[in-house]
């Protein structure tokens, strides 16, 4: 994928789109099927991931993937959770439901909002396949095509394909080391007129960045002032390693009524399940509830009643901890290695959790040439560029710290060396 500042205005369709849609040979004489979508010929591969298709090798340490780590997932306690659900309950575990989910699972999600200082109730929320699917719904429920949606600079690539997709046209906002700046902002949505804010403010995916609460007050007063939606991602804010809490955008009073909180159990429990949340004013969730309707009907039933099991009979909160601990000392072991790693003049953050570490190289050095030469050393990165929707900074990668042990990571920063002492 290439996102661009306008996402949605497709390139003309490649030549033989159309033969690619199923069209037989010319000898039969039966006409062309009609081509793609635009939009869908838009979206094509991107020289990046074909680079990083080679780091699934196992000998590849890779800092390149946005993933939990696999052998800290509590597999136990969740087949515990769905064989408890399909012993006790399976003819309503494998039955149809219905699209606004499971009861038990939207209480819990509902308690453990209210314990965070966002009082929730069950009915404020519709359960997703992951938080993706919130973001399309969102889209699908609000985004004309032509009508702007407003980024952080760089931001999540699959939100810019999501708002792409719609149609939409997307527009950077100056964003520094503590995340969006509110007077950049403001003049934004003066100059753009747009629909929707898209921010991450939360341990930020790619940059680790997170919104300092007097930034989230005036975020929120600038939607209140000039009448913008707030799409609120938050999939890493549980996984804080020090520091205090920053409060969510969705309970400030000024942007209470028109912030969509997207939630997510990919990175607290497990991705595979495919299940997050969304919490929204009534009418917008209940177009999002319509929407996702015509997507799905719902969620996957067995799935959402093991996960609600899981979250009654486990304590998700001790698992938490567990993951926070091992994280941090991840997080630290690649904070202490990349002095000796990256060149002299490298600058890069120190985020208080979340996943990833963001760095800029010093000019003259540009992240996406240097991949090839990271990965022909069993080492790799995600290149920064294609994460800006604005003019792209072709120093900065990000790093993931996830999925490696200390060890691992130390290794790998030692390869990653080798990399810049080679040039
Ligand atoms: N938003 C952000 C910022 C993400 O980084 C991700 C996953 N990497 C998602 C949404 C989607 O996550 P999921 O659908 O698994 O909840």
């Amino acid at each position: 994928m290439t996102p661009s500042t306008t996402a949605g205005s497709a390139p003309a369709p490649a030549p033989g789109a159309a033969r690619t849609a199923g069209a037989p040979d010319a000898a039969s004489n039966a006409a062309p099927a009609p081509p793609l979508a635009s939009r869908a010929a838009s979206v094509g591969s991107s020289p990046v991931r074909e680079i990083l298709a080679l780091t699934e090798r196992p000998e590849v340490i890779s800092f390149a993937g946005g993933l939990p780590a696999p052998e800290l997932f509590d597999a136990e306690g969740i087949r515990a959770a769905y064989d408890q659900v399909l012993t006790e309950e399976p003819r309503r575990a494998l039955q149809y439901s219905t699209t606004e989910g499971d009861p038990a699972l939207r209480a819990a999600v509902a308690a453990r909002l209210g314990a965070r200082g966002l009082p929730t109730s069950p009915d404020d929320l519709l359960v997703t396949t992951g938080s993706q699917q919130g973001l399309t719904l969102l889209a699908t429920a609000l985004l004309e095509p032509g009508d702007t949606v407003l980024v952080e600079d760089p931001t999540y690539l699959a939100a810019l394909q999501c708002f792409g997709f719609a149609g939409a046209r997307v527009v950077p906002v100056r964003s520094d080391e503590n995340g969006l700046d509110p007077a950049a902002l403001a003049d934004a949505v003066v100059r753009e007129r747009p629909k929707l804010l898209y921010t991450v403010p939360t341990f930020q995916n790619p940059t680790g960045r997170t919104l300092p609460a007097a930034r989230r007050q005036a975020v929120a007063a600038v939607a209140a002032r000039h009448g913008l939606w707030i799409a609120e991602d938050d999939p890493y804010g549980e996984l804080r390693y020090e520091g205090e809490r920053v409060p969510h955008l969705a309970s400030l009073e000024a942007a209470a009524d028109r912030t969509v909180l997207l939630g997510s159990f990919s990175k607290v429990m497990a991705p595979g399940l495919r299940l997050g949340w969304l919490r929204a004013p009534a009418a917008l969730r209940r177009a999002c509830v319509v929407a996702k309707q015509s997507f799905d009907l719902h969620c996957s039933t067995v799935d959402q009643a093991a996960t609600a099991r899981y979250l009654a009979d486990a304590d998700l909160d001790a698992h938490l901890e567990r993951l926070c601990v091992a994280y941090r000392l991840r997080r630290d072991a690649l904070l202490d290695g990349l002095p000796a790693a990256l060149p002299e003049g490298s600058e890069w953050n120190r985020p208080e959790g979340g996943m990833f570490v963001w760095a800029r190289l010093p000019a003259g050095h540009d992240a996406t040439e240097l991949l090839r030469a990271a990965v022909a050393r069993d080492v790799a990165y995600v290149p920064g560029a294609p994460f800006f929707a604005g003019p792209p900074d072709p120093g900065a990668l990000r790093l993931s710290f996830t999925t490696h042990t200390p060890e691992e990571i130390a290794e790998g920063l030692r390869r990653l060396a080798g990399v810049f002492e080679a040039r």
